[in-house]
């Protein structure tokens, strides 16, 4: 594990590229919507691109018949510090069926033809190591993962 301070819209701004170019492909739109004044963290920037980039492409796997990825970030207070910045990607696919939505953290755990059913366990270690977060919600349209990153700011 390598340690940097990130930035963490400029790591999301960095993944973009690729993230779009594969949206447009399969005629989805990404919607790309940080909170500018994100505190910086310190975390494994690779690590982390690799996490945003695996899910940003779940989201877009999901989306075959087209749709809307967005990706926005916001921090979490809690008693008057800045407790989490907590990164959300939403896509408007099918949602995750019930049957598997316990285990799709657990590794080899697919329902693609040709998936490894690795991404989510990787991501999932990855982020658990930096003291983080990583939850699914299919509350309305589609599915969220929101990736909870720690850091403690004292505002005054
Ligand atoms: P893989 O992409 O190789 O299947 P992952 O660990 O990345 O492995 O994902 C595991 C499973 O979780 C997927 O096969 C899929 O069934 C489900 N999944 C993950 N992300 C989404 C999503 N955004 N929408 C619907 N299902 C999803
Ligand atoms: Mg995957």
């Amino acid at each position: 594990v390598n340690f940097d301070i990130v930035e963490l819209s400029m790591v999301l701004k960095e993944i973009m590229p690729i993230v779009s170019n594969e949206a447009l492909l399969h005629g989805i739109v990404v919607q790309f919507d940080p909170d500018a004044s994100l505190p910086r963290v310190v975390a494994d920037r690779e690590m982390l691109k690799q996490v945003f980039l695996n899910i940003c492409k779940n989201g877009i796997e999901a989306m075959s018949e087209g749709g809307v990825l967005t990706v926005s970030g916001k921090i979490e207070r809690v008693n008057g510090f800045v407790r989490w910045i907590n990164i959300d990607i939403h896509d408007t696919g099918p949602g995750i069926p019930p049957g598997i939505i316990d285990k799709i953290f657990d590794p080899f755990v697919t329902t693609k033809q040709n998936g490894t059913g690795l991404g989510l366990s990787v991501c999932q270690r990855i982020i658990h190591e930096m003291g983080g977060v990583i939850r699914v919600s299919t509350k309305g349209i589609g599915t969220i993962f929101t990736v909870s990153i720690p850091c403690s700011i004292e505002e005054r």
